[in-house]
């Protein structure tokens, strides 16, 4: 049988077992997403660990999900629940900079009881432990800077998630641009020249928020829904997106564009025009050492994510000579991004505060 007490993983183990780590914690709609990440910046989860939110219920019933979640990502990744020494927590908004939900309630917090909710603070409270907290866009721009950057304080990014809305984030010397009042790297309502996108004459691009051709109402599903879809299917009779609900077709797009569908592609190309403006707005506001893309829509096969990349480049503004090879990435881990991105904040203040 050999020395097995002598082996390697015999005698790390119990170091293994007291490690101290942060853990990151991302709220959506209807899951709560972990990871877990020790001080050299491990992440000890491999792929979703998730567990149901009950969001609908109310803060009562939600925070008691995230611990009881919690406490099974910790025995997944053998820690002990006390060895968690911050928490790093991310939802969407609308919510303050420090986590008060907005008093006009949002889609994901709908009963009476969130309005106006410090759910960093109630969280806090409920695990006995620090909390940070991001919104879901600046904790996935987060994560995708971390990848690119590290810990190094010295790069800026811009990142823009694109799903049912536009959300992302902006990162400077390592961190989030939150704002006065929580709305610091609101990418998706910026508006837009998009008059200038080639082959939209008299499109309307219409947004939630109120305005007209702001980012989102160009660059997300919502926007395929409501104007791509409406404004290219006449030009195509007889498509068979034409034939059911803009809601279900909506959905289909992506992978029909991915098929190499005529229509389709026609709305991804639009998409990556507008971003492709937006980016060189972000060029000429920060200089910034990267652009990410994220989000829904480019979770496909490298070759279309490829293809949607160089049209954003057909459709920035010329640009200087020094500035023509600032990168554009894909988001690495789409899915789990916002739970990385909230367990690195949470890493920043497990080390400022000494316990890590
Ligand atoms: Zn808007």
């Amino acid at each position: 049988m050999g020395n097995w007490w002598l082996s390697p993983f015999c005698r790390i183990f119990p170091e293994v077992k007291n490690v101290k780590v942060v853990a990151g914690v991302d709220l959506g709609g209807n899951a709560v997403n972990y990871t877990l990440v020790n001080a050299n910046e491990r992440f000890l989860i491999e792929g979703l660990c998730e567990h149901p939110a009950r969001s609908k219920e109310g803060p009562g019933i939600c925070l008691q999900q995230i611990e009881d979640g919690l406490k099974i990502a910790a025995e997944k990744a053998e820690v002990a629940l006390e060895d968690i020494v911050v928490v790093g927590l991310d939802t969407p908004g609308p919510a303050s900079s420090t986590g008060v939900l907005s008093a006009k309630g949002s889609t994901n917090f709908v009963h009476k009881d969130w309005a106006g909710f410090d759910i960093r603070d109630g969280l806090a409270k409920k695990l006995g432990k620090p909390v940070t907290y991001l919104n879901d866009g600046n904790a996935g721009a987060l994560w995708g800077h971390f990848v690119l950057f590290g810990s190094s304080r010295k790069e800026t990014s811009v990142s823009a998630v694109i799903g049912t809305g536009l959300g992302g984030g902006v990162i400077i010397g390592g961190n989030d641009v939150k704002g006065r009042k929580g709305f610091g790297g609101e990418l998706g309502h910026v508006l837009l020249p998009y008059q200038s996108i080639v082959g939209t004459e008299g499109m309307a691009p219409h947004c939630n928020c109120g305005r007209t051709g702001d980012l989102e109402s160009v660059c997300s599903l919502t926007a395929i829904e409501n104007t791509l879809l409406p404004y290219f299917l006449p030009k195509f009779p007889g498509h068979e997106l034409g034939k059911m609900d803009l809601h279900k077709a909506a959905k289909l797009v992506r992978g029909m564009a991915e098929k190499g569908d005529a229509l389709s592609r026609e709305v991804f190309r639009v998409q990556a025009h507008g971003l492709g403006l937006f980016f060189d707005e972000m060029i000429n506001t920060f200089d910034p050492d990267a652009l990410i893309v994220g989000g829904g829509a480019i979770e496909t096969g490298l070759e279309f994510q490829q293809w949607f990349i160089s049209e954003i480049r057909k459709g920035m503004p010329k640009q200087r000579e020094e500035q023509v090879d600032i990168p554009i990435h894909i988001m690495p881990n789409g899915d789990t991004a916002g739970a990385r991105g909230a367990a690195v904040e949470a890493l920043k203040l497990a080390r400022e505060g000494g316990l890590l």
